[in-house]
């Protein structure tokens, strides 16, 4: 296999919609793409021209049920959980290395459906999808349990054995690398899957669905179904043949499809929403974190689970911070996201008159509107990037994921003042000064006082800081002078209202296995 090396040059849609063209358009059920059984379509809405670039197989209850029946054949009586380990992986590798050698139009592919610039697409999605891929295929021979010794003639050892049928729900903003992030930890575990995809962004899962079957994927270990939410979704959260469900998108449909599993008792992983923190301190190098602060916010048009939507900066530097924060917003380039832009158009109508809708509230609640705060002119669901200061932790903006290019940033702290000032001047009375804590206890506070807790970033060159402020804020993941870095190594998910459980790395094979123990009489033991 020779991986085309990436492209730097500029590219058009119409070759991107030549490869969508190409694509099978209906539902990959048993090894098979099929149409739906009601015969219905679905829409594929291109977000730069907001026009039906082609249709795809609207699947449903019927077509989740056909698919679920396939994929437990192939659990109960097919080879891939009967497999040896090193062979699964094999395949998972063939599956890796055919995405990296058809990564151009990958990448093409999913900068035509979602709208996000074909440089990230190259950079970003679709190399991370083909890694992950390889990183839970070098799992597949290493998931193993334990002997352990016990009273009596006896040992026991335990297996680490898939679950079975796994139901796997994602959403619009990543749709390769949330595919991936669902299917590599399951398939090396031995599982058989379902997969949805979401209504908004069907196309790079059905040619990962090609590719699967071109690296030799068995008949029903990977079923995918474009649907919706309501329809598809739901039926597959309820068919009793399914046996974990595995979920990323909102709180709200999370909620709900926690409520549906739990009569069932299925386990059930969340990946939910995020309203992250990101706590800036005074001692940073200030264009180094405008820069990456910037890029924690705007971020794949501020599509991104982790943003980090609120910011808290130092008073010492805070007006400083804002004039270069509205530079780099101002100076971000909007446009077609296949020429060389930063951000393209957001993914439909109706994240982006949400979008709308909140810039509207911030305007109306009364924080500080430095730049953008309306839709671009024209066809396209493009945002204006946008910056708010002054905002209030109880503000809708500050409190609700708006998942736009919308950046609120707010001062601290006036307490952070009062205390630097005591411990800077001589009291002559009982009282301790204990600044650095106080001043950390304040934005820790108001860092955590939020549903949330999906990430957070930390800017600061003081060791003290980074280590208060990193173990305080309540959060799945801390990025410390960096941020949205996810390798496919380190785990992935959220405290409170983000969710249960983790995605990535090792932790996520829990998430597809179930342990048995197994006792065995002991005849004739060595040391006795
Ligand atoms: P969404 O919840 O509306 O939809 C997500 C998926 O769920 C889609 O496939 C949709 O069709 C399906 N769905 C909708 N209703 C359903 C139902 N009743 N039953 C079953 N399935 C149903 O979310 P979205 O708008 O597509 O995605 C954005 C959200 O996803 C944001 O809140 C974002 O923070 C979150 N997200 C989280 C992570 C993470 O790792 N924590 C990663 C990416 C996105």
């Amino acid at each position: 296999l020779s991986a085309q090396p990436l492209r730097k040059g500029d590219v058009t849609a119409e070759e991107a919609i030549r490869h969508a063209d190409h694509l099978p358009k209906k539902l990959l059920i048993d090894g098979a793409w099929v149409d739906a059984q009601s015969g219905k379509t679905m829409p594929v809405v291109d977000p730069r021209t907001e026009e039906v670039v082609l249709r795809v197989a609207e699947g449903d209850k019927a077509d989740v049920d056909a698919a679920v029946a396939a994929a437990r054949k192939a659990f109960d009586h097919g080879p891939w959980p009967r497999m040896s380990a090193k062979e699964r992986g094999r395949v998972m590798y063939r599956l890796a290395d055919l995405m990296e050698r058809d990564r151009e139009e990958l990448a093409q592919l999913e900068t035509l459906d979602n709208g996000k610039p074909i440089f990230f697409s190259r950079a970003a999605d679709v190399p991370l999808s083909f890694d992950h891929l390889r990183y839970y295929a070098g799992w597949a021979d290493k998931i193993q349990g334990k002997t352990i010794p016990v009273d009596g003639p006896y040992w026991a050892y335990t297996l680490h054995e898939p679950l079975g049928v796994v139901g796997q729900i994602i959403p619009w903003n990543f749709p390769l690398l949330m595919a991936a992030w669902k299917i590599a930890p399951a398939l090396a575990c031995g599982n058989t899957i379902v997969l949805k995809t979401a209504e908004q962004t069907p196309l790079t899962a059905m040619k990962l669905g090609q590719l699967a079957l071109e690296a030799g994927l068995p008949p029903g270990v990977l079923n995918i179904i474009s649907g919706y939410g309501p329809t598809a979704g739901a039926a597959l959260v309820g068919n009793p043949g399914v046996d974990k469900i595995a979920f990323t998108g909102s709180t709200e449909v999370g909620r709900k499809i926690a409520g549906q599993v739990a009569q069932s008792l299925k386990p059930c992983t969340l990946e939910l929403g995020g309203k992250s923190p990101v706590v800036v301190c005074k001692d940073v190098d200030i264009d180094k974190a405008v820069a990456d602060t910037h890029f924690a916010l705007f971020f794949n048009h501020g599509q991104c689970c982790a943003a980090g939507s609120r910011l808290y900066v130092h008073e010492a530097i805070y007006d400083e911070f804002i004039e270069k924060a509205v530079k780099a917003a101002t100076t971000r380039r909007v446009g077609d996201p296949f020429g060389d832009v930063d951000q393209g158009p957001q993914v439909d109508q109706d994240q982006y008159n949400k979008i709308l809708e909140y810039i509207d509230h911030g305007k109306n609640e009364g924080a500080t509107l430095q730049c953008g705060g309306k839709a671009r002119a024209g066809k396209g669901y493009y945002v204006e990037p946008t910056v708010f200061t002054d905002v209030k932790d109880s503000m809708k903006i500050s409190r609700e994921e708006i998942f736009g290019p919308v950046q609120c940033i707010s001062k601290w702290s006036k307490m952070d003042e009062d205390s630097l000032k005591i411990s800077r001047e001589e009291i002559f009375g009982p009282v301790q000064c204990i600044s650095k804590w106080s001043k950390m206890d304040e934005v820790i506070q108001r860092a955590n006082n939020n549903a949330y807790g999906l990430a957070a970033g930390v800017f600061s060159n003081n060791i003290d800081e980074v280590n208060t402020l990193s173990r305080g804020i309540k959060s799945g993941t801390v990025w410390v002078n960096c941020y949205n870095l996810y390798d496919s190594a380190v785990p992935f998910g959220g405290y409170k209202d983000s969710g249960l459980g983790r995605e990535k790395g090792e932790y996520a094979l829990s998430n597809y296995t179930q342990v048995k123990a197994v006792y065995q009489p002991l005849v004739n033991p060595a040391w006795r």
